[in-house]
């Protein structure tokens, strides 16, 4: 399970980790914003706070994972990537793996740099490819280099929202870093790092963990 604030890189290392270790990347912001994208019932109900940068209700975000965990595909593991982001919805966790093994990695970046990051972070509407454009003149709309689908900015990384979702994490961050902090299996690493010694760091904990 990676912790993180937005824009750590949370996104990257799980796929990464996911591809590794041959077991599926569940993200809640994935599966929420394609809810919205489908327009079901949940997605319409969480549309306004996901636009805003807030949290959407305990509840129904453990429901969603409850239901993914469930499902074929995780019963060997998964790489759990957007929750639990509250200490709340960790102990929520805990009750749903019971005695399974989790393994916690939490991805630290300074707030400036993440600012810099979401602010250039795209992510193209037809392949679906998370990727970073080298510069912020905008417009929002630029081609993918991969399959020349349009290049959107997610409408909470928008600057004013990013800041509002920094806000939300630095407020739940430390007492849900403390909730696992005195775990063998929980490990801190700098996400500001390369991208390939950030993955490999995080491997190096797993493997410890899983021998
Ligand atoms: P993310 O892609 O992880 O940044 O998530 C995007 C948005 O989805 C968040 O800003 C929240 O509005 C919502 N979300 C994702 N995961 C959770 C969660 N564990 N609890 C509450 N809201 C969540």
């Amino acid at each position: 399970m990676l912790l993180g604030p937005p824009g750590s890189g949370k996104g990257t290392q799980a796929t990464r980790l996911a591809a590794r270790y041959n077991i599926p990347h569940i993200s809640t912001g994935d599966a929420l914003r394609a809810a919205v994208k489908a327009g079901t019932a949940i997605g319409r109900a969480v549309k306004e706070t996901i636009d805003g940068g807030g949290l959407v209700g305990d509840e129904l975000i453990a429901g969603i994972v409850r239901e993914r965990l469930a499902q074929a595909d995780a019963v060997a593991g998964c790489v759990l990537d957007g929750y639990p982001r509250t200490a709340a919805q960790a102990a929520t966790l805990d009750a749903m793996v019971g005695a399974l093994p989790l393994v916690v990695v939490h991805i630290a970046a300074a707030d400036d740099e993440i600012v810099r990051r979401l602010a250039m972070r795209r992510v193209c509407d037809a392949c679906a490819i998370t990727q970073s454009v080298s510069h912020d003149t905008d417009p929002d709309r630029e081609a993918c280099p991969y399959c020349g689908g349009n290049l959107i900015r997610r409408q909470d990384d928008h600057p004013d929202t990013v800041r509002r979702r920094l806000e939300t994490y630095a407020s739940l961050a430390a007492p849900l870093i403390a909730f696992y902090a005195d775990r063998v299996t929980f490990h801190s690493v700098d996400g500001l790092g390369p991208l390939d010694e950030v993955t490999a760091a995080l491997c190096a904990h797993i493997d410890r963990c899983r021998r």
